[in-house]
């Protein structure tokens, strides 16, 4: 049997912590984008080595074992680790016939008594063409405990017939849209690849949710969005989500068309993160689906802990537009949904959301327009890491948004220190993205007390 290449060349993650343990990932791809032959990997099952180490250098290795990377999951791992100390940094790596994987950072999630504060970071909207995911690199720099991904981690479009109109930096191979499994799994090969994003997932377990553009543009519920039926598209659907999985350290796999994503995560006493799908369960004029809205209102006002984090794809809070109509993709067009969520709302209520290619920060009030009714907790609305953002009025938006506190384009993340006295939320930003190198700055930071924005001089 011929000797395998160098397995690891979309490098090594973690995600899902809990208080015991993380999921440890890598994918074996010695020829990541081979047109046939998945990764280049022969059509058999392989084990590959792991280790769990409480220092980088591996001298005090807690755990390890053997994990079987299988063709029908692109010979993925996803490796439940358990036992571990709550609270505490861990670093791990694989091999495989000599070969050895870079070495990964991870954290596990408070004990569940915990009033440590935790220190977040959430993204979305990384399109490869559009530029070098610099804010990638920073973000791993910092170390946070935890990164949630807030969707839009591919997109789906292949290389436009031409490549003169708009930003296109970095090429793709086809110019055929994703909607095979072979072309979805090659499209995650390909993003992958990226350094950045690579040192982003070694540095930090990740918690991620996808939006649309992991299936296609614009998507709800079981259609595609383009006027089509259901039978093909929830087949694409089934297609997407796998290589999503297979890309990912999720917990759970996919069932055909359906993929878990709802879900809780503790941090201890400090902050529950409540993981919402604002797109899988969509019919009609309802967001979530009757399942998904009472496990979200009845852990909205069950949860004690300070801060209720409420991760999700889509813009929350109403934002009226001067000329053209609220988004029908977004929250106001399911006002009835957003009511039920909000009537729900527990002290501590923080949205974090993404999509919109830009970051926008709103207070949640019972009454959008008077500033004085109750308010009900706040939504940071992250920018994109490079996907190009759509050309905006803002001043005319924020004129008749009253609630709607900020707004700004450029790319990057949002970086967040939660406590049981407060939550601070800095909006970070690369000044380019269409070559590598930019430097990295604070562009404007929130704390949220009693249930509203206060703007911080940064
Ligand atoms: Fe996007
Ligand atoms: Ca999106």
């Amino acid at each position: 049997m011929a000797k395998l290449g160098y397995p690891f060349t979309l490098g090594v993650a973690s995600g899902e912590p809990l208080p015991d343990g993380v999921i440890l990932w890598t994918r074996l791809a010695p020829e990541p984008l081979h047109p046939a032959q998945t990764g280049g990997m022969p059509g058999r099952a392989v084990g590959v080595a792991w280790q769990v180490a409480e220092d980088e250098a591996f001298s005090r290795v807690v755990q390890s074992g053997t994990a079987q990377a299988q063709p029908d999951w692109a010979h993925s791992v996803h490796v439940k680790v358990a036992g571990l100390r709550a609270g505490a940094d861990y670093f791990y790596r694989f091999s495989l016939e000599g070969h050895v994987s870079p070495v990964g950072r991870t954290r596990t999630a408070p004990a569940s008594a915990s009033t440590d504060p935790v220190r977040f970071a959430f993204v979305s909207c990384q399109r490869y063409e559009h530029g070098h995911f610099t804010a990638l690199r920073h973000l791993a720099a910092e170390r946070p405990d935890v990164i949630l991904h807030l969707g839009d981690y591919i997109y789906e479009y292949g290389k436009p017939a031409n490549p003169g109109a708009g930003r296109y930096v970095r090429p793709l191979e086809s110019t055929a849209e994703c909607k095979t499994l072979g072309a979805y799994r090659n499209r995650y090969a390909r993003y992958r690849m990226d350094a950045d994003l690579q040192a982003a997932h070694a540095a930090a377990p990740w918690i991620a949710i996808p939006d649309d553009h992991e299936v296609r543009d614009n998507w709800g519920g079981a259609l595609p969005g383009d006027g089509s039926g259901s039978a093909a598209f929830l087949k694409r659907r089934a297609a997407a989500f796998k290589a999503y999985y297979e890309h990912l350290p999720l917990r759970i796999r996919p069932t055909g068309a359906s993929l878990q994503n709802y879900r809780w995560r503790p941090y201890g006493r400090v902050a529950d993160f409540l993981l919402a799908d604002a797109r899988q369960y969509r019919q009609g004029s309802d967001m979530l689906g009757a399942a998904q809205e009472r496990w979200l209102t009845a852990r909205l006002t069950g949860s004690t802990a300070r801060w209720k984090v409420l991760a999700q794809a889509v813009f929350f809070a109403q934002r009226r537009f001067p000329l053209e109509p609220s988004s029908s993709d977004a929250w106001d067009g399911f006002p009835g949904s957003r009511a039920r969520v909000l009537a729900a709302a527990p002290d501590g209520l923080v949205v974090i959301s993404g999509d919109v290619h830009a970051g926008w920060a709103s207070d949640l009030r019972a009454d959008w327009a008077d500033a004085t009714s109750k308010a009900l907790g706040v939504e940071f609305v992250g920018p994109s890491v490079t996907s190009m953002p759509p050309i905006t009025d803002a001043s005319a938006i924020l004129a008749i948004n009253p609630h709607i506190a900020f707004f700004d384009s450029r790319h990057g993340y949002v970086s967040c220190t939660a406590s049981m006295d407060g939550l601070r939320a800095d909006y970070r930003a690369v000044s380019f993205v269409d070559r590598p190198g930019a430097p990295i700055a604070t562009i404007a930071g929130f704390e949220v007390k009693d249930n509203r924005l206060h703007r911080l001089d940064v």
